[in-house]
C-alpha cells in the first residue's frame, strides 16, 4: 500500500516506521484497528490510562486560564493530586507566564509536510522557546529520549515554522491564521531547549539545540520521509523485541497474549529495546 499524497507525518508515524515498517502501514495506512489487550492487567491499565488523560487535560485548562483551585477541586484521586500539585510547583520556578498550550505547528520537508504537537511551548523573557512535553510514563535513561523521534521532530519543527512564536507578536492562543506568520521570522536554533517533565518522578530530561543538529535531523527525516514515500511494501520487523507491547503482536502472529505490566515496566527501562514511549504512554497511562 502506497503513501497517499496529502500524507501528513507526525512524530508518532515516524517512530512507528522507524521500529516496524508494518506497523507503520497498519496503523497509518490501513488505519487498522486491533482490539487485543495490551496488557494482562486490562483493569489497572484502564486506571492509568484515565489518570494520564486527566493530568493532561488538567494542564490543558490550566493553560486555557482556568484557575488552579478550580480544577484541584475537580481531581479526584491521590495520583493526579500528586502530580499536579508537583508540576504547578515545577511551573512555578521554571516557566514563564508566555505559554503556547496544544500548539500545532508544521512545515514542509521532502516535498511531504512534517507535524508537531507540542502539550506546551514557552516563550522566555530572552525570545527563547522552551518546548514542555508532560509525561506521566516512566523516566528512561536520557540516551534513550535523545534518540526518540519526539525530540529530533519537535525541536526541528518549532525551528522552522516558530519564528513568530519567539517574535511574540501572539500571547497564549492557539488560533493562528497563515497571514498572522511572517516567513521572515526565523529563530536560531540556539535558542531552542526541549524538557520532558516526569510527573510520577517529578524531575526532568533538558536538551538543547544547535545549528548542527537541526541540520542532521533535516538531513535525517528527510531520508526516512523519502524512504516512505518510495514505498508500497512494509515489511514487519526483524526485531521481535518490539512486539513485545505491539497492538497488532495477534493480527502478525508474534505472540496472542500481550507482556503484562511489570514486564513493560522493566522494558521501558532497557535501552536496547526500541520500544514506541508513546504507545507504551498510552497503555501504561
Ligand atoms: S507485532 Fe511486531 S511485526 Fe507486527 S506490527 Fe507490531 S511490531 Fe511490527
Amino acid at each position: 500500500m502506497s503513501l497517499p499524497a496529502d500524507f501528513l507525518f507526525s512524530q508518532s508515524a515516524l517512530q512507528d516506521y522507524v521500529d516496524c515498517p508494518r506497523r507503520f502501514e497498519l496503523r497509518y495506512l490501513r488505519e487498522l484497528e486491533w482490539p487485543a489487550l495490551e496488557t494482562r492487567q486490562a483493569r489497572e491499565q484502564e486506571e492509568q490510562a484515565r489518570q494520564g488523560r486527566d493530568f493532561h487535560h488538567l494542564l490543558h485548562q490550566q493553560a486555557m486560564g482556568v484557575p488552579v483551585e478550580a480544577l484541584e477541586a475537580t481531581i479526584d484521586d491521590e495520583t493526579t493530586l500528586r502530580w499536579w500539585r508537583s508540576c504547578l510547583g515545577w511551573q512555578e520556578h521554571h516557566l514563564p507566564a508566555t505559554r503556547h498550550a496544544e500548539l500545532v505547528l508544521s512545515t514542509p520537508l521532502a516535498g511531504r509536510r512534517l507535524m508537531a504537537r507540542y502539550d506546551l511551548v514557552a516563550r522566555m523573557e530572552d525570545g527563547g522557546l522552551l518546548i514542555v512535553d508532560w509525561k506521566t510514563g516512566r523516566m528512561p535513561r536520557a540516551a534513550l529520549l535523545a534518540g526518540r523521534m519526539q525530540t529530533i521532530v519537535y525541536p526541528y519543527v518549532l525551528a522552522s515554522a516558530g519564528g513568530w512564536l519567539s517574535a511574540g507578536r501572539l500571547d497564549n492562543t492557539k488560533t493562528i491564521s497563515p497571514e498572522m506568520i511572517r516567513p521572515d521570522e526565523m529563530i536560531r536554533p540556539e535558542m531552542i531547549r526541549m524538557i520532558y517533565w516526569f510527573a510520577e518522578e517529578g524531575r526532568t530530561i533538558e536538551f538543547g539545540y544547535d545549528e548542527e543538529r537541526r541540520r542532521q535531523a533535516e538531513e535525517r527525516l528527510a531520508t526516512i520521509i523519502g524512504e516512505i514515500g518510495a514505498r508500497s511494501e512494509f515489511a514487519p520487523t526483524t526485531d521481535e523485541r518490539a512486539c513485545r507491547f505491539c497492538r497488532y503482536r495477534s493480527f502478525c502472529e508474534r505472540g496472542v497474549e500481550a507482556g503484562d505490566l511489570s514486564e513493560l515496566n522493566e522494558a521501558k527501562a532497557d535501552e536496547s529495546i526500541t520500544l514506541d514511549l508513546d504507545e507504551l504512554e498510552e497503555i501504561a497511562f
